[in-house]
């Protein structure tokens, strides 16, 4: 089953060199999941052939205009493509004012129920829970009240090994053994030890997003061990001092965090407008942390079972 991140927007705070403002889709088993939405969002999720109709809800991270402004276009798009499933969206408190603003001076109407849901982003705190997976909030150091989400699988339960499957074991056995227990005959008694005839659950995978964040050791025992990170990296080490004052990071910072909280991936991203190339990035984090990949738009970074 699928657990894949696609970059929408790798850019910083002006778009440039082809980079978009921040956004992302994550699909956990063929559901999209939108994380941030900035200006060219919707140009991005047609350029990529994922269809808004399926978008379950969306994540925003903070009110910076790199990181919302593509929203009121999306919704509007939703309507008109006829969505009527509901959509909810998590965001820093004031997005339910601007969103309503605007829809009330179009005269608009969606044909959908729009749930807007304010974080607190003070604490760290479960938001959602799907079928599989949950997701939560937690808080980021920015210069404007902004968390990153962590989304996490559900512990799996054992797989039955159907090479060691005995032929007559009956339906209940088969559901007592997915269930974790043994194998019974009528009276109660044991048959069959659970641990014999299955195999260990699958991982459960994980992926962290921290949007706009200075270097911040805090983030270290929300995201420890996470299969995927994306963490922002705004400058490279000759700008510290910028990112320092505007509560950013640099590649070197975005390296060491992954490396500290023992990620298995580490993907960074909101590219300063101020560098036209961006290989410097993945040389300067790749030497504190092997296993650093550059956002790249249209890019898929999966996570296997
Ligand atoms: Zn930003
Ligand atoms: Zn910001």
């Amino acid at each position: 089953l699928t657990f894949c991140l696609k970059i929408l927007g790798s850019g910083g705070a002006i778009p440039a060199y082809g980079r978009n403002h921040s956004s992302q889709i994550l699909t956990i088993n063929g559901k999209h999941f939108l994380i941030d939405c900035g200006e060219a969002t919707q140009h991005s999720l047609i350029e990529y052939g994922i269809k808004p109709g399926k978008i379950e809800a969306i994540f925003i991270s903070h009110l910076h205009g790199d990181h919302y402004l593509g929203l009121m276009g999306l919704i509007s798009s939703m309507h008109l493509q006829g969505r009527t499933k509901s959509l909810i969206i998590f965001a820093p408190r004031g997005l339910k004012d601007i969103i309503l603003i605007q829809l009330k001076y179009s005269n608009s109407i969606l044909n959908f129920d729009l749930k807007i849901e304010e974080l607190d982003t003070s604490r760290r705190r479960k938001i959602y829970e799907g079928k599989s997976f949950t997701a939560e909030s937690f808080p980021l150091k920015h210069r404007i009240p902004c968390c990153g989400f962590l989304f996490k699988e559900k512990p799996k339960l054992r797989r039955i090994n159907k090479r060691l499957l005995p032929q007559d074991l009956s339906l209940q056995n088969i559901i007592r053994l997915k269930n974790g227990e043994d194998a019974m005959d009528d009276e109660g008694k044991v048959i069959y030890k659970n641990k014999n005839l299955t195999l260990p659950p699958r991982i459960s995978r994980s992926y962290a997003y921290c949007s706009d964040t200075c270097y911040d050791e805090a983030l270290l025992e929300v995201i420890h061990q996470v299969d995927l990170l994306y963490h922002e990296s705004t400058f490279l080490e000759d700008r510290a001092t910028k990112a320092k004052e505007t509560f950013h990071s640099t590649a070197k910072e975005a390296a060491t965090i992954a490396k500290k909280a023992k990620v298995k991936r580490l993907i960074i991203g909101h590219f300063s407008a101020r560098y036209k190339d961006i290989t410097p990035f993945e040389t300067e984090a790749v030497e504190i942390f092997k296993e650093t990949f550059l956002a790249i738009e249209g890019q898929d970074y999966c996570v296997e079972e």
